[in-house]
């Protein structure tokens, strides 16, 4: 007969709640560090592979919990060394992160970032984001976001013989729409017994959610604040970003403002550079009164085109008198060259082409 006594799923459980969940069950402090040391660095998909564990105390635990891993099911690697990622999910919702590494002159890997999602699509309907076309499924739990990166962290030891050494949340979904889970996440990976990551290599990239900014800056969190800005003014930012029209840039600005108050940490603005639509040298005059809001740096990003969307990548000559615009107001300014570019890397097209129904939304965005 089955065992139909419900178990709980350990990568559902924040740190503290995991060592209660033991402490519970009257087993020592190390078996928890153990079982977290299974899932979150070598990320196995089962109890039965936790080795070190004697054969009868897997049996126990089993009887109690159970741990599940996402699955990677496809694998796209770009000439320049981008690799995208496919998961599937428990229900078989799927999801994308990104490996972007930079190399040495001599081919020898530098910095390996990992762009990773915090939602099985998105809400907030940006008009040129395809995960926003899909509309929102679920927030992803604690377990579901550390798996991506133990997963490509296992596969840059491998390839690299290095481990991964930035993480940016900015893929599928807003990760303060998921907000404790993603703080969650955050902290675990910078545990020794998972990945070991120093937290001033975390970035949180948000849509603009001031309430969230606030509570970042409140709580202290120690990891970098990212926002997607990608337009000057509220007559443009309100034309691709739908949030734009609850938490405008006024609202924006006294978020931010409290937030660095609290944190003293310098914020980057995120600036996707569409054709003829943010890129004039008005476009960056505006944006140079927003970068002096509170310490800050712009980094402008080449878009990566997706498809059904109206809005294009700004031409080379027109970013380079943007950016000559922004020097001269001495605002500091870089440039994230599109990786990649010869397989889906823009946020979400992959998942979405593999023929996912529409989410929730805020807004039709066409
Ligand atoms: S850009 Fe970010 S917030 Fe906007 S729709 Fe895409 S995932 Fe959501």
């Amino acid at each position: 007969m089955p065992n139909s006594i419900p178990t709980t799923d350990l990568k559902t459980l924040h740190r503290a709640d995991l060592k209660t969940f033991f402490e519970e069950l009257g087993l020592e402090k190390y078996r928890s560090d153990q079982v977290f040391q299974w899932m979150y660095q070598k990320n196995v998909a089962s109890i039965d592979e936790m080795t070190n564990l004697s054969k009868q105390f897997r049996e126990q635990l089993k009887e109690k919990a159970s741990i599940y891993t996402i699955r990677p099911v496809q694998e796209q690697l770009s000439s320049d060394g981008t690799t995208k990622f496919l998961f599937e999910l428990e229900d078989g919702k799927r999801i994308e992160s990104v490996l972007i590494p930079e190399f040495f002159d001599d081919g020898v890997a530098d910095r390996l970032t990992v762009c990773v999602s915090s939602q099985v699509g998105c809400v907030f309907g940006c008009a040129f984001c395809a995960t926003g076309k899909m509309g929102l499924f679920r927030n992803l739990k604690v377990g579901e976001i550390v798996d991506q990166l133990a997963y490509i962290n296992l596969h840059t030891l491998e390839k690299y013989g290095k481990r991964i050494t930035n993480i940016v949340y900015m893929g599928m979904g807003e990760p303060f729409h998921n907000y404790e889970n993603v703080i969650e996440s955050a902290h675990i990976v910078c545990e020794p017994k998972s990945i070991g990551l120093s937290p001033k290599r975390i970035t949180i990239s948000s849509v603009g959610l001031t309430k969230m900014i606030k509570r970042f800056g409140e709580e202290n969190q120690p990891f970098n604040l990212a926002i997607s800005l990608h337009a000057p003014n509220d007559a443009k930012r309100d034309k691709i970003m739908p949030i734009n029209e609850s938490m405008d840039l006024k609202s924006l600005k006294e978020a931010l403002q409290f937030y660095f108050k609290k944190s003293q940490n310098p914020i980057t603005y995120e600036y996707l550079l569409f054709d003829q639509f943010n890129d004039s040298k008005e476009d960056a005059q505006e944006l140079a009164e927003i970068a002096r809001w509170v310490p800050s740096k712009i980094n402008i990003i080449m878009y990566n085109k997706v498809l059904d969307v109206v809005l294009n990548r700004a031409s080379e000559q027109r970013l380079n008198s943007f950016l000559k615009t922004l020097t001269n107001l001495k605002v500091r300014a870089t440039v994230r060259r599109s990786r990649g570019d010869d397989i889906d890397a823009g946020c979400g097209q992959l998942a979405i082409r593999e023929g996912q129904p529409k989410g929730k939304t805020i807004a039709k965005v066409n």
